[in-house]
């Protein structure tokens, strides 16, 4: 995708609505709906009086009437949020909501370009770019595609996943291995299913702890993660009346499972996004219980407080504290994997 420093600003703004920004930044459920308006604390200065930020759904437009006096679109929120330019916050919804730049100029017949360039006045009927993170309406329309190929020559004796305590059952189960060259060569390839149980992307495991500022996880491009939970196809074949165990990441689910607890998802991070909620909501039944064990640190705190409150609204739902920080669900023996789910597994 061509990273242009010529932006269409108008093209950007109406493929993005109010309501996605809000979910990208995971604060849409902070906002109370009535008719065509949203109302909820303000998220860039922080309030806390829940009536202080409005947004118009129909008009695409967000008013701050507290600290801030001020309203704009959705680009204007974004560059509010960042701290950046106009410009600079269009780059990033372009990169957040995974934006054709050309499908939108062609679109759009009112965009800024430059001096001396043709206008696009021929171009084809308006249609809309789908923004990649939507509502979890949308976000079903634009779902993740099942990977037409499988890597074949995964090494599945590596002994880095001896060293992380997996069994060879466990590793052939979830068909993870190291791969020796490719898109993810030099990393440990974990397969990730949908719903369906189809592969939509590896995710590939640097070897060892990474330095500071390299990430452990790659993930292809353009895969959302928001958009799956891992092990998800296989915890809803589990009998309802277990409780549905959520961690955060690969290593938590495979070891738990390993453990005896099979009806474990991971979030592949410590927030659950607006499509995970959703895909609990409808796939796990109403009197299950679900155990949130992530890890005991900032983030998994923060994590596991906003999980707790968002499914309490549809399920009966507990927190694991760890009695030391630090620590990770894929640190329980069996035996504690048992007491943690109360010997339902
Ligand atoms: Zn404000």
């Amino acid at each position: 995708m061509p990273r242009s420093s010529l932006v269409d600003f108008k093209a950007v703004k109406a493929a993005i609505t109010m309501e996605q920004v809000l979910l990208h930044y995971g604060i849409l459920n902070q906002f109370k709906r009535s008719g065509q308006s949203l109302s909820g604390p303000c998220p860039i200065h922080k309030g806390s009086n829940p009536t202080q930020f409005r947004v118009s759904v129909s008009k695409n437009l967000w008013n701050c009437f507290s600290e801030c006096k001020s309203g704009g679109n959705s680009l204007d929120f974004i560059a509010r949020m960042e701290n950046v330019s106009i410009h600079a916050a269009a780059l990033k919804a372009i990169d957040w909501f995974d934006l054709d730049l050309e499908v939108m100029r062609a679109n759009s017949k009112e965009a800024d370009f430059k001096p001396g360039e043709s206008s696009p006045s021929d171009a084809g009927p308006k249609q809309r770019p789908v923004p990649k993170s939507a509502t979890p309406a949308q976000e079903k329309d634009a779902a993740n595609k099942p990977l037409g190929f499988r890597l074949e020559k995964l090494d599945h004796t590596h002994p880095y996943l001896t060293e992380r305590g997996l069994t060879p059952e466990t590793i052939v189960d979830f068909g993870l291995g190291y791969c020796a060259k490719g898109m993810m060569a030099e990393r440990i390839a974990i397969p990730i299913h949908n719903l369906d149980g189809k592969v939509v992307a590896y995710a590939g495991r640097i070897l060892g702890e990474p330095a500071r500022d390299i990430a452990k996880y790659k993930l292809p491009q353009g895969f959302r993660k928001s958009l799956e939970l891992f092990n998800i196809d296989r915890a809803i074949k589990e009998p309802p009346g277990k409780p549905l165990v959520i961690v955060e990441g690969f290593f938590d689910c495979m070891k738990l499972h390993q453990n005896g607890c099979r009806k474990v998802v991971a979030l592949m991070g410590s927030t659950m996004s607006a499509m995970q909620e959703e895909l609990i909501r409808s796939h796990i039944n109403e009197r299950s219980q679900v155990l949130i064990v992530l890890d005991e640190d900032e983030a998994g705190r923060t994590g596991r407080d906003d999980i707790a409150v968002r499914l309490a609204r549809f399920l009966f739902v507990k927190i694991h504290v760890f009695p030391k920080e630090g620590m990770q669900p894929d640190q329980l023996t069996p035996e504690e994997v048992n007491d943690l789910v109360g010997g339902e597994i």
